[in-house]
């Protein structure tokens, strides 16, 4: 069976644009210099509620994958089987994202991987992964 999230989209040329302005940012805590993704109030090591916004590498290893089969939403009922990958983002947390034009036997724990944006609207861009 097809896995529709693990396709790279097609970007039109305003996602193209769009994908140009798209940089990956991470919540830095200035008590601490944890980094996390969450947009929390709060750091998850020290409690500080003192961040500034950095930017990521981009780049990161695979810790773990499932393939998704389970519909929890209708409006992704065509979207599944797709492949859920935990990466470990290079000098920052862990974020869980898709894997795109690869095959399920080749996202592998300890593959390398570099960031995509997929703007899915002209408002809403979400992070994916490829292999590298
Ligand atoms: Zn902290």
């Amino acid at each position: 069976m097809e896995e529709r999230c693990g396709s790279a989209p097609t970007p039109p040329s305003a996602r193209e644009d769009h994908a140009i302005c798209a940089r990956a940012l991470l919540q830095q805590c200035r008590e601490c210099g944890t980094k996390g993704h969450q947009g929390s109030g709060f750091c998850p090591n020290c409690l500080a509620a003192d961040f500034d916004w950095v930017p990521a590498a981009g780049t990161g290893t695979i810790y773990s994958r499932i393939v998704m089969h389970q519909v929890y939403w209708p409006s992704f009922k065509n979207d599944v089987p797709c492949n859920v990958a935990w990466i470990q983002l290079d000098g920052g947390p862990h974020l869980t994202a898709n894997i795109v034009d690869a095959k399920k036997a080749e996202i592998e724990i300890g593959r390398r991987v570099e960031v995509i944006f997929d703007a899915v609207t002209p408002d809403v861009t979400i992070l994916r992964f490829r292999l590298t």
